[in-house]
């Protein structure tokens, strides 16, 4: 099977190494191509650009930045989708809203290609560990078809529905992500303002069942004030948009979402677009 990926960010260059390890040959390209150099360097080939790596494969994994890249990418001048075989697979993991998939999956269809949106639950760590968790949508026998492949990559792969329900799953979990996390920081600024020293009002809010549990992975981040990206916080709003789009799309009130994606787009404007999502929390404890 002729594997290819494109996308060799945080996530993708992981995902793809991981495949690798596991004994597949693949084939790769991103817009920069240093990123690809550890993957060349372990085996993996070469593509010159989307369209090439269209050609070549029986299944594509993207996983890229946010929907109008991943259009670009598949779509335009040089784009992948028209080059690729009737009855291939096109799996795009980059976290998109439904009906961008929807239309995507349209679009596959049209070059007789087999669409799946697969986008991961899951930050760098796993990534690494081969510990994601995928969330698919599309037709329930291509799924199956490539389930071994996301195994690879994952520690379990759930087919949740039809072309876009991938990503309507997968924006619920970041907008709870979002708002979990910017709820606790507002929490402990103010704790720290009344005077509860930073650990301690950590460590009880930690211990009440209030707290999201997933807010213990991030401590050691807010605790030590170190904000290297896992996950960007440009990622994050960028995700709250995708929640709020879809939720005007189909005429659902989103009041909380719009409100905490406005405060990620604060912080962006604090130089914080590339620091890691946890950085929320610097940017509602800085005066200035
Ligand atoms: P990243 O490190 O920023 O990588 C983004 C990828 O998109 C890179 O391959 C980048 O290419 C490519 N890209 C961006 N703009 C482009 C353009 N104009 N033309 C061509 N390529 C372009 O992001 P990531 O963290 O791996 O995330 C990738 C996707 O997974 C996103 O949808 C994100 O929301 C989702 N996700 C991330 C995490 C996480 O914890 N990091 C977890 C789950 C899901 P270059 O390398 O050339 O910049």
């Amino acid at each position: 099977m002729k594997i290819g990926f494109l996308g060799l960010g945080i996530m993708g260059s992981r995902m793809a190494a991981n495949l690798l390890k596991a004994g597949y040959d693949i084939k790769v390209h991103n817009r920069t191509r240093e990123k690809a150099n550890e993957l060349i360097k372990n085996g993996a080939e070469w593509a010159e650009s989307p369209s090439e790596l269209g050609a070549y494969v029986d299944v594509l994994f993207t996983m890229l930045e946010k929907p109008d890249i991943v259009e670009m990418i598949a779509l335009g001048n040089d784009g992948f989708l028209q080059n690729m075989k009737e009855g291939s697979i096109w799996i795009d993991s980059s976290t998109v809203n439904p009906s961008f998939s929807e239309r995507m999956n349209k679009e596959a269809e049209k070059s007789g290609v087999r669409f799946m949106d697969a986008p991961v639950s899951g930050s760098k760590q796993p990534a690494e560990d081969a510990e994601l968790l995928f969330l698919v949508g599309g037709e329930k026998d291509d799924f199956e078809e490539v389930k071994d492949l996301f195994l690879k990559m994952g520690k379990d792969a759930i087919h949740i529905g039809s072309a876009g329900k991938g990503s309507a799953m997968k924006i619920m979990i970041n907008q709870l992500l979002g708002q979990s996390i910017l709820a606790f920081s507002e929490s402990l600024n103010l704790g720290m303002a009344m005077g509860i020293d930073k650990k301690t009002g950590m460590d009880i809010l930690l211990k009440t069942p209030v707290t999201a549990p997933i807010i213990n992975a991030f401590r050691g981040r807010i605790e030590n004030n170190e904000y290297e990206a896992n996950f960007p916080l440009k990622h994050l709003q960028k995700d709250l948009h995708l929640f709020t789009e879809t939720a005007y799309e189909l005429g659902q009130p989103s009041p909380l979402t719009n409100t905490a994606k406005e405060v990620y787009g604060l912080a962006k404007h604090k130089n914080m677009a590339d620091l890691d999502f946890t950085a929320v929390f610097k940017y509602l404890h800085e005066k200035e």
